[in-house]
């Protein structure tokens, strides 16, 4: 019945079979690896019978998940990933770049990239008869297992931090969700979510706990793949310099380390397979005040030290990151890095992003601040092919956003007033 070998712990290499573990590794406590059954699927499929499926969604990679069919039809959970590229001419030419897009995630169902995890682990639950899902979460990850479970008539439970934006609250209570607010941090409601579900038998979603996260999180890697593909073939025909290009760089921004590590997978599921011959480049973008992976990277180890979390995107403040070990991985591995960002820095980048078009909450725009450090400090160099992400929408924290602007002046309702202003 399981879709999946098993599972490989990313500290001690201990394999497990499907029914054996659930969440972390008994031994140590280390982040599970769902172990894909790369045989089979080489079998099955070439790399055109994913790509020609016409799910204009992440299902077109149901042959590469750990799942069976999602249930019911033609529901939100039916439409998670399957996002925007989108090209950033204006942005590219003023950091000194010339190829410079934008994979937009606030296109999911719930309005982010964390539908992708949600969406999986929801299927996940209704293939074990899972009765009650609970996570815990600043927000996104809890909007998103709201909206995949209501979609599909999941009963679901949500711990979130009392001070998560009131945005994404309203969205969970929306979707008919059972909404805990903790008095605590994200990194509190954490624990008390795992303790909550071992004693009342939930099943949880937690990020860098609940190994299917991952696996939904890996199919941003698979869209990103297709979408290079098609733009080889395009610039090849156009005889396009980028037919002799630097790998593509990828950036991202970080909290708990389960988004960037799932990017890394979903590369490493396609090397693997023999479908693509080079990884890009991954690079992780951290706040300054809750950086304690880019700390790890910066000392060259794969021990997290908490830090006390400072910063105004809520999405990527995390005491101590749950999937610190793979995320550091994830840009070592690819000869990627961490860079950091200040609050100030986001906030310049959400207005950036704003005169293009894209409305990014925080966490969103810090992958894009980091491009803009990045691109300063040499990391990339002015004809690489970078794609930053996007991660939520700015619908989410709309407090944050007024930060980023002028308010509108208020005028009586005059010709002389309009005049007067303008
Ligand atoms: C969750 C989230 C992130 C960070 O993902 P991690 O897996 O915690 O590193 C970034 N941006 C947004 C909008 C998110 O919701
Ligand atoms: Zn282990």
């Amino acid at each position: 019945m399981n879709k999946f070998i098993g599972y490989r712990c990313s500290i001690c290499a201990t394999e497990y079979l499907p029914g054996q573990v659930t969440y972390t590794c008994p031994a140590d406590g280390g982040n599970l690896d769902v172990i894909p059954d790369y045989e089979t699927i080489k079998k099955k499929f070439r790399s055109e019978d994913i790509t020609s499926r016409r799910a204009a969604s992440l299902w077109r990679y149901l042959p590469l998940l750990p799942v069976s069919d999602p249930p019911g039809d033609l529901t939100p959970l039916h439409a998670a990933g399957w996002t925007p590229i989108f090209a950033l001419p204006r942005l590219a030419t003023k950091l000194g770049l010339k190829h410079l897009w934008l994979k937009d995630e606030s296109r999911n169902p719930t309005a982010s990239f964390k539908d992708r995890a949600s969406a999986v682990v929801v299927t996940r639950a209704h293939e074990i008869k899972a009765e009650v899902v609970v996570t815990a979460s600043t927000g996104n990850a809890g909007a998103a297992l709201a909206g995949m479970s209501a979609a599909v008539g999941q009963k679901a439970i949500i711990f979130a931090p009392k001070s998560a934006p009131q945005a994404k609250v309203a969205q969970l209570l929306v979707f008919g969700a059972k909404v805990i607010l903790v008095d605590g941090t994200y990194d509190d409601a954490f624990d008390l979510t795992t303790k909550a579900a071992d004693e009342f038998g939930w099943y949880c979603r937690n990020t860098g706990y609940n190994p299917f996260t991952l696996e939904g999180k890996k199919t941003a890697a698979f869209e990103i793949w297709e979408w290079w593909l098609g733009a080889h073939r395009d610039w090849h025909k156009k005889d396009s310099p980028l037919n002799n290009h630097s790998p593509l760089v990828i950036f991202v921004s970080v909290g708990d380390g389960n988004i960037i590590s799932g990017i890394h997978k979903g590369f490493k599921d396609l090397f693997t397979l023999g479908w693509i011959s080079n990884m890009p480049r991954i690079i992780g973008v951290q706040a300054e005040g809750s950086a304690a992976i880019a700390n790890a990277f910066r000392a060259n180890t794969e021990a997290i030290t908490p830090v006390s979390a400072a910063t105004l995107a809520d999405s990527i403040s995390v005491d101590l990151p749950r999937d610190g070990v793979r995320a550091v991985r994830a840009v070592k591995e690819t000869d990627g890095t961490y860079i950091t960002v200040s609050d100030a820095e986001i906030i310049q980048a959400i207005a950036e992003l704003g005169k293009m078009g894209i409305f990014a909450e925080p966490a969103g725009a810090t992958a894009y601040a980091g491009l803009v450090r990045a691109a300063g400090l040499g990391v990339v160099r002015s004809d690489d092919p970078i794609l930053v992400i996007n991660t939520g929408s700015g619908l989410k924290d709309v407090r944050a956003a007024m930060q980023a602007v002028q308010p509108a002046p208020i005028i009586e309702p005059t010709l002389a007033a309009v005049k007067k202003i303008l």
